[in-house]
């Protein structure tokens, strides 16, 4: 059984066994939720993604793929790094954002990881439009099979909570 829950608040503030950050295909940390969580997480974060991007991911993650390092200070034991794409409104791209949510998932399932925070992927500096973020983010997520018993949506401000609000109904 799998519980869908939205809070809203600073992803980085929460404790659940894995994080997801919406991160940049070179894992070397950015703006939004991606630099708060490298700032409050500290540097072992970083120092596991050098050496994602010094073995397998060379060219970097690609878009809509997740992997896993340490969670370093915060109060989880993994930070989740998923890439979504940038909104385009001459390409629909959602396929991809919804691959962010399920892979994220098939890597907490093969963690262990029974809570998993989300951030809105996508909506922010890759400009996704928040409405739609949210309904490819619960879509996906309830159509995912899945051990992970809470899902909890973490969304920084009115707004982005009242447009999850309005897609779990
Ligand atoms: P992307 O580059 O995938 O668009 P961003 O990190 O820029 O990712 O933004 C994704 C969403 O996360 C936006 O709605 C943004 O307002 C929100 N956000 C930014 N910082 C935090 C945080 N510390 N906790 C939760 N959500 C955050």
């Amino acid at each position: 059984m799998t519980t869908i829950t939205l809070v809203q608040g600073d992803i980085t503030r929460q404790s659940a066994d894995a994080v997801v950050n919406a991160a940049n295909s070179s894992l070397l940390g950015g703006g939004g939720v991606d630099g708060a969580i490298h700032r409050r997480g500290g540097p072992a974060i970083l120092a596991e993604c050098r050496k994602l991007r010094a073995g397998h991911y060379g060219k970097g993650l690609p878009t809509g793929r997740a992997v896993a390092t340490t969670a370093g200070d915060l109060d989880a034991r993994w930070v989740i790094h998923t890439v979504g794409p940038r909104y385009a409104r001459e390409e629909d791209r959602s396929e991809l954002l919804a691959s962010c949510y399920r892979e994220s998932l098939r890597v907490a399932d093969e963690l262990g990881a029974r809570t998993v925070a989300f951030p809105a992927v996508s909506a922010g500096i890759y400009g996704w439009p928040m409405d739609d973020a949210a309904r490819i983010a619960v879509e996906t997520v309830r159509a995912t099979e899945t051990d992970v018993e809470e899902i909890r949506f973490v969304l920084f401000d009115e707004r982005a909570y009242d447009a999850f609000a309005g897609q779990l109904g």
